[in-house]
């Protein structure tokens, strides 16, 4: 038998393969790629600039 050096994780899958990218660093419980940043920028984010003052 061969040695496992590794071991077995055996568990929950954390991390799937982006859509963006492609790297297997899309996490499924934060809905983020830890490589690419794909999920969570893509949502929500804070600009300086205020658009209120613009009428
Ligand atoms: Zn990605």
């Amino acid at each position: 038998m061969s040695t496992a050096s590794m071991g077995k994780k055996s568990g929950k899958t954390s991390h799937i393969s982006c859509r963006r990218c492609g790297s297997h660093t899309y996490h499924i419980r934060k809905l983020r790629c830890s490589s690419c940043g794909y999920g969570n920028t893509a949502t929500k984010r804070k600009y300086n600039t205020n658009k209120k003052n613009t009428k």
